[in-house]
């Protein structure tokens, strides 16, 4: 999905750590904001507001996640029936003087253990953390920059554009569920978002973001970003390469989650999809 040069975050990743919940607030009605921390988290790269992490969810019974330790070849699991509940999000915010994250969360309903954990954190509680990872820098140049995602991806895209210099142009296409789930956002670069509100069931292919990107006509710029549901992204990447002629070296385009696909079931499809993507470079 990315060159090789940002295929990787080339800095420090903290080991599975754990974290401790010290304040939750709702950004919108469907967006939960928990800030989180611990004494591990010093050692985060300053820039890492938008990079992925890896959050460890403790599973019925358990009252703090059993999280994975990092062995000679790799992360060494937890049997079956202490292995946490894994979710990838983002860092929306980082706090090198606390030290603490903030992380947003879609709360789209109580079948995802993620989104039901972010509804009912509270101070105190504790959950599980490793990263950062993902592309380094998040785009590859800040010219006529496209950035285009749904609700799972607004918090990369607001981290993204508050961290984009004032010289920086381009549009952002955000699409939420319902009105009131738009954020005013502060950032310095030419970046004016257009803001969709979701008409389509998840998993559809006309939804009001594929529509939006396919009728901008503006040039095609340096750099295009795009991330959320799985049809979305794949019929825009479609769309910006093969029709508007993107370089792919210069495209970010990541399916986020699967409509009617429970993260354990997506997370393999995600990765061959990401994989033959960068097999054709
Ligand atoms: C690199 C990366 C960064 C991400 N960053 C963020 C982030 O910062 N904030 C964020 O909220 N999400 C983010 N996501 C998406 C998040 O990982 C998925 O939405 C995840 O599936 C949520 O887990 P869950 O346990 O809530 O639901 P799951 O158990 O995975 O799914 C249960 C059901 O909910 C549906 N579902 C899952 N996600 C959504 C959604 N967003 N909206 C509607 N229905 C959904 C599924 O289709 C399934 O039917 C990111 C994903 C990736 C790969």
């Amino acid at each position: 999905m990315v060159d090789e040069a940002r295929k990787e975050v080339g800095r420090s990743r903290l080991e599975p750590t754990l974290l401790t919940v010290t304040a939750v607030m709702r950004v919108s009605p469907r967006m939960a904001r928990v800030r989180l921390t611990g004494g591990p988290l010093v050692a985060l790269p300053q820039d890492c507001a938008g990079a992925h992490i890896k959050l460890f969810f403790a599973r019925a019974g358990q009252r703090v996640p059993c999280l994975p330790e990092l062995g000679p070849n790799g992360l060494v699991w937890p049997g079956a029936d202490a292995r946490p509940i894994t979710r990838t999000y983002s860092i929306r915010r980082f706090d090198a003087a606390a030290p603490a994250v903030e992380v947003d969360f879609v709360l789209h309903g109580d079948d995802g253990p993620a989104s039901a954990w972010a509804a009912r954190a509270a101070p105190g509680d504790v959950i599980g953390f490793a990263g950062p990872g993902g592309p380094y820098p998040l785009l590859a140049a800040t010219n006529d920059v496209l950035l285009a995602g749904d609700m799972s991806a607004l918090p990369a895209i607001s981290a993204l554009l508050e961290s984009l210099p004032a010289s920086a142009t381009g549009r952002a296409f955000i699409e939420i569920p319902h009105a009131d789930d738009r954020q005013s956002l502060v950032y310095e670069a030419d970046v004016p978002i257009t803001w969709l509100v979701s008409d389509t069931l998840p998993g559809a292919l006309d939804t009001a973001l594929i529509r939006a990107v396919r009728a901008d006509v503006a040039p095609v710029g340096s750099a295009a970003w795009v991330a959320g549901e799985n049809a979305t992204v794949l019929a825009l990447r479609d769309h910006l390469l093969r029709v508007r002629g993107y370089d792919r070296r210069c495209i970010y385009t990541v399916p986020y989650w699967k409509a009617a696909a429970a993260e354990e079931h997506y997370h393999g499809e995600r990765h061959r999809v990401m994989d033959a993507f960068n097999a054709a470079d």
